[in-house]
């Protein structure tokens, strides 16, 4: 039946050609014939392969492989270069291809939801143009930093797997608008995510986080959904400790980092000259209570804030623990701030 729809398909010049639900187990090598086709949709069938003639369409930018027996890539896909959008949800995929990878140049929507993959290869970033990426329900145990690279990314879904942690070079994904990690192991989310201009949509729900990234407040975040973590409880702590003695390199640090917050001190002109120690104080941070700068002997502290009042969210995730970095006991015991200690309350 299959060779008499695409017998019939070579007699025009059709854009489009459906042959889903028809338990096909191959696609017959008369589709090649077909050159003027854009989108070809075959999902729901038993395929495992495509075959070699796939790369005779030219035009083609849209293929739906979804609900089939892929194990890997169809290799053809790395001469169909002018693709841009390929469904494979699914599939019994555990492997990508990277040289397949490698030759979808325009490929900007990849749907990779339901198979098998422990890992995404770091040949990830050569898919360039990539704006929509979903690899829902698999068993991805790490996300590569590779995928930061893919800067034209708008939308990331990465919802039910085993991920533990996220890379802090998120920061590169300056286009991200939307970020749905929900149903991961994820214990912190990078810093670095607070750079991420442009998210509107953060789903982190049934994680083990328990407190947000510090800067979290400079998102322009319209929905946050967060329930099913181990956040922390708004209970004041106080400290025991009252003053610590700093290592001599902290100290240091921060005499160098003060004198470069102003602008006609002679250092700041000197470490021009060193650019290692340069290197070492971009990881400075500023006392959420004094301003002051300090490399990195601090205090791991929390503040609450009403998700909806400080980020505006229209969703409602209610009071969230947000992390807020202190440079000492000192300032932390000062009164009049509302940082508190992390305590592990209910954990042994
Ligand atoms: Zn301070």
């Amino acid at each position: 039946m299959a060779d008499r729809i695409l017998l019939n398909a070579t007699k025009g010049k059709p854009k489009s050609l459906s042959l889903c639900n028809k338990e096909l187990k191959n696609v017959p090598s008369l589709i090649g014939k077909i050159t003027s086709l854009k989108a070809v949709d075959l999902k729901n069938n038993v395929l495992t392969d495509l075959p070699e003639e796939f790369s005779f369409l030219k035009q083609l930018e849209s293929l739906n492989i979804g609900n089939n027996k892929f194990e890997d890539l169809p290799e053809v896909l790395a001469f169909v270069s002018g693709l841009q959008r390929l469904h494979l949800f699914n599939n019994q995929l555990s492997h990508l291809n990277s040289l397949v990878l490698s030759g979808m140049q325009k490929l900007t929507f990849l749907n990779l939801n339901g198979n098998k993959l422990q890992s995404l290869p770091r040949e990830i970033n050569r898919l360039v143009s990539l704006e929509f990426l979903s690899v829902d329900h698999n068993h991805l145990c790490s996300v590569p930093i590779e995928i930061c690279h893919l800067i034209n990314l708008t939308e990331l879904h990465l919802a039910d797997n085993q991920i533990s942690s996220l890379p802090e070079d998120m920061t590169f994904l300056r286009s991200l608008t939307k970020l749905y990690v929900y149903k991961n192991f994820i214990e912190e989310l990078p810093e670095g995510l607070s750079k991420c201009t442009q998210l509107r949509v953060l789903d982190v729900s049934a994680n083990r986080l328990r407190v947000f990234p510090a800067e979290l407040s400079n998102l322009p975040l319209k929905e946050l959904y967060c329930e099913e973590n181990n956040l922390l409880q708004h209970i004041p702590v106080h400290s025991q400790q009252e003053d610590e003695v700093l290592a001599l390199k902290e100290i240091s640090a921060r005499l160098v980092l003060k004198e470069l917050k102003n602008g006609r001190s002679y250092v700041k002109r000197f470490i021009r000259h060193y650019p290692k120690v340069q290197e070492m104080l971009q990881f400075a941070t500023d006392c959420a209570v004094c301003g002051q700068s300090f490399l990195n002997t601090w205090l791991e502290c929390v503040h609450f804030v009403d998700a909806r009042k400080v980020l505006r969210t229209k969703t409602r995730p209610g009071i969230i623990p947000v992390r807020g970095l202190l440079c000492s006991y000192k300032c932390f015991n000062t009164e009049g701030h509302d940082y508190f200690g992390i305590a592990y309350v209910g954990e042994t």
